[in-house]
């Protein structure tokens, strides 16, 4: 007989589980709080991002994660551009680092090449040019418009044989049955007996398991984003930006000896950019804005009133490596995300059979479909 598996939360991460519980022959319970999901996953950048990940397993499961992203893609016909991803340097050491980033990646073969300032221009028009000593291309990052995305995939989801959704409904309870199996409550009163279940409630940490999950060392953040107007006349960005602030927030470079300098030189003549874990970055989605961050606090530090000083730091630090036809804001916002600091994701076994996963951090977009896929191969 078909296993039941719950799947609760329509964010990237149980979208994930959803999709490779079908295709592992499950039939699906998908269980989401509100009408869409409306988290962290539609908040964010859109970028599939694989250079963010330490070389080794982490970049091979983020490379995994691309080729599912793709074949999705094609499946459920959403918007998904193969952009690659440009980090730039405006200082000596930030090159520094690239060049010892780049020789590690040539020596594993990865698609990763260092380019002169002049080259660094071409590739693209938004690298601002004032001090710019050059970059670093890689091919493997693609683009999603997060909102559209998830949306779309939700749809072609929902349509699948095997699959139920109870959209619009909180998960409540899970307990075992008697007779074996689990049953799931919702809120709205309905019992779903099911054989196995699988969280993913992102930063929701109080409705299920509370107390596993206030043990778990989970960590909550919040990010503040901008997002320009669509750009005049079909302009394009090009590849996903990044600058040399953002080399000292992903673990991918951690190992080049030269970040000491680049980190030490923020620390010292910019520490308001460490207070509030800032770093630049910058996406365009389909319909020509420009997606722009991003900042990181933490726990008590986080805060429903959104701080002008922090928007006004990225354009500021943003200005210095960037430049676009038009800077107008169309919208900003704030997202929130679990962390899991000792490790890629955070997952317990609070009842037998079920499973409780979050804490990706600012990699969901990048790892959950590996990850997913993973669980059911296991
Ligand atoms: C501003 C920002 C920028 C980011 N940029 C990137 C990026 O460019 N690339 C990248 O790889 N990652 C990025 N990230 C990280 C990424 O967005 C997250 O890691 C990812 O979205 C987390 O997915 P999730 O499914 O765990 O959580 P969520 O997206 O928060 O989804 C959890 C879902 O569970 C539902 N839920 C919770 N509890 C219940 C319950 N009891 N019953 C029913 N439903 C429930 C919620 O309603 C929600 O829809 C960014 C994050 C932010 C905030």
């Amino acid at each position: 007989m078909t296993q039941r598996l719950a799947v609760i939360g329509a964010g990237v991460f149980g979208l994930a589980h959803a999709w490779a519980g079908l295709r592992a022959g499950y039939q699906i319970d998908w269980i989401e709080r509100d009408q869409q999901a409306q988290g962290a996953s539609i908040r964010n950048f859109g970028m599939i991002w694989p250079i963010g990940q330490p070389l080794g397993e982490p970049t091979a499961l983020a490379l995994r994660s691309r080729e599912l992203w793709q074949e999705v893609s094609r499946s459920a016909r959403f918007w998904l551009n193969p952009c690659g991803s440009l980090h730039l340097a405006h200082h000596a050491d930030e090159l520094a680092v690239l060049e010892e980033y780049a020789s590690e990646c040539a020596r594993q073969g990865l698609p990763r090449r260092m380019l002169t300032g002049p080259e660094t221009k071409r590739l693209s028009p938004a690298a601002n040019p004032a001090g710019l000593q050059g970059g670093l291309f890689s091919e493997t990052e693609l683009a999603v418009d997060p909102p559209a995305a998830i949306r779309q995939l939700g749809y072609w989801l929902r349509e699948q044989p095997r699959v139920r959704a109870h959209f619009g409904a909180t998960a409540v309870g899970i307990e075992t049955r008697g007779g074996g199996g689990l049953r799931v409550s919702l809120a709205n009163g309905s019992r779903l007996e099911v054989d196995r279940a699988i969280v993913c409630s992102g930063a929701d940490i109080q409705t299920l398991f509370p107390e596993q999950l206030a043990q778990s060392g989970i960590r909550l953040c919040k990010l503040q984003m901008l997002k320009t107007v669509a750009q005049p006349a079909g302009w394009r960005l090009g590849p996903h930006l990044a600058s040399g602030l953002t080399l000292r927030h992903y673990r991918a470079f951690e190992f080049c000896p030269a970040l000491e300098q680049v980190k030490a030189r923020f620390a010292a003549t910019a520490p308001e950019l460490d207070h509030y874990g800032i770093h630049v970055m910058g996406s365009q989605n389909e319909a020509g804005e420009v997606i722009l961050g991003d900042s990181h606090e933490y726990d008590a530090e986080i805060s429903p009133f959104d701080k002008q000083e922090i928007n006004a730091l990225i354009l500021r630090e943003l200005a210095k490596v960037m430049q676009l036809p038009t800077w107008e804001l169309a919208a900003t916002w704030q997202g929130i995300y679990a962390k899991y600091p000792a490790g890629l994701f955070w997952e317990h076994e609070p009842l037998p059979g079920v499973k409780l996963r979050t804490g990706l951090g600012g990699n969901g977009m990048t790892l959950s479909l590996g990850i997913a896929e993973q669980f059911f191969r296991n």
